[in-house]
């Protein structure tokens, strides 16, 4: 068993430590100054991540929350809009960047699902006019978060980016947990990619690093997230040191991501066995529970099951929230189980 001091820690995939293989990873890097350029590490992680995502160029962040705020001021002038889903990443849990420092008009889309279409999509573009705010992006998330790390389709990405490329207007990928989308599709990242012109991708997620974020596109585009890196305090001088977990963890987390989705789908039968627990069903990492049948709140049960040793989210008021990540084995998904069963007794 992997989980420390026999915790269970499924309150989200970003809880994860550095492996001893990632620590001698780290501890081995060769490093220069990344602010001339000049970090050997890090030019090798932007070099291997815009391979695997199949664009010119990347460029490694410290969060991505600043990637994806970098791509907004790149792509959209002030007082522009940019169209996305109504719970998507950049418009709930970015603490209002989006207004704060690109000054953009979020456009949220509401849908049943989390997934947007192309008609929604279509529908929310502006027409060309002297008077009405101006579309200059569109954002998609993949896998979308807050609906349970679902997977949105790639023929509706590509149906999406035909529809805003036609109006001129670009598309960025939200692909924090675009690896679990690839896993849990059998399609490679690269493809998903295709479908965006700039993508950003977590390294502090799934695949277990401590810190770090790619933002990848076209060359000019990098160039220019370059200097708004700069300008938000996030160029870094011997960053290689987090750019050699970036590294390691291309190397081993990715093949083993299905392991989490496995466990998802573990965690999500045994808790639709319990009475009163409903689950949505997973198709990547993350497990939403629904407890409102069960007589207690969200709350009640997730402090039930941490005086277990078991740690889940609380999503809302009736509703839990379990990431599995590579802290966490099949045995600790058994005991989160038994933990929440105990819990409604
Ligand atoms: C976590 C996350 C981000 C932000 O990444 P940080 O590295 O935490 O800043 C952006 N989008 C989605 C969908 C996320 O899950």
């Amino acid at each position: 068993m992997t989980e420390r001091r026999g915790i269970v820690d499924l309150r989200s995939d970003t809880v994860t430590r550095p492996s001893a293989g990632m620590r001698d990873a780290i501890a081995r890097a060769e490093v220069g100054d990344d602010a001339l350029r000049e970090d050997p590490t890090v030019n090798r992680l932007q070099e291997r991540g815009a391979e695997l995502l199949g664009m010119p160029a990347a460029l490694f962040f410290p969060s991505g929350v600043m990637a994806n705020q970098t791509a907004l001021l790149v792509h959209a002038s002030r007082g522009s809009e940019v169209v996305l889903e109504a719970n998507a990443h950049i418009f709930d849990w970015e603490d209002g960047a989006a207004a704060a420092w690109a000054g953009v008009q979020l456009r949220p889309v509401a849908t049943a699902d989390g997934m947007l279409t192309v008609e929604t999509v279509e529908r929310a573009l502006r027409p060309r006019s002297d008077y009405q705010p101006q579309t200059a992006l569109v954002c998609v998330e993949n896998t979308h978060l807050s609906s349970g790390g679902r997977v949105m389709a790639l023929d509706t990405m590509r149906e999406i980016r035909v529809v805003a490329s036609s109006a001129g207007v670009p598309v960025h990928l939200d692909g924090a947990r675009l690896w679990n989308a690839s896993a849990g599709a059998g399609i490679a990242v690269a493809a998903f990619a295709g479908e965006a012109d700039t993508v950003m991708v977590s390294l502090s997620k799934g695949l277990g690093c401590p810190a770090g974020a790619l933002l990848a596109g076209e060359g000019d585009f990098i160039e220019r997230a370059w200097r708004i890196r700069r300008r938000l305090g996030g160029a870094m001088r011997q960053a290689g040191i987090l750019a050699a977990a970036g590294l390691y963890a291309l190397e081993h987390n990715l093949e083993r991501l299905e392991e989490d989705h496995a466990n998802a789908r573990l965690l999500a039968r045994l808790a639709a066995g319990i009475p009163g627990i409903g689950v949505v069903s997973p198709e990547t990492n993350i497990v939403m529970i629904d407890v409102g049948e069960t007589g207690f709140s969200a709350e009640e049960l997730a402090s039930r099951v941490a005086g277990k040793g078991v740690r889940f989210s609380v999503f809302s008021a009736s509703r839990l929230r379990a990431v599995t990540h590579l802290d966490v084995d099949a045995e600790g998904v058994e005991r989160a189980a038994v933990a929440l069963r105990d819990a409604l007794l």
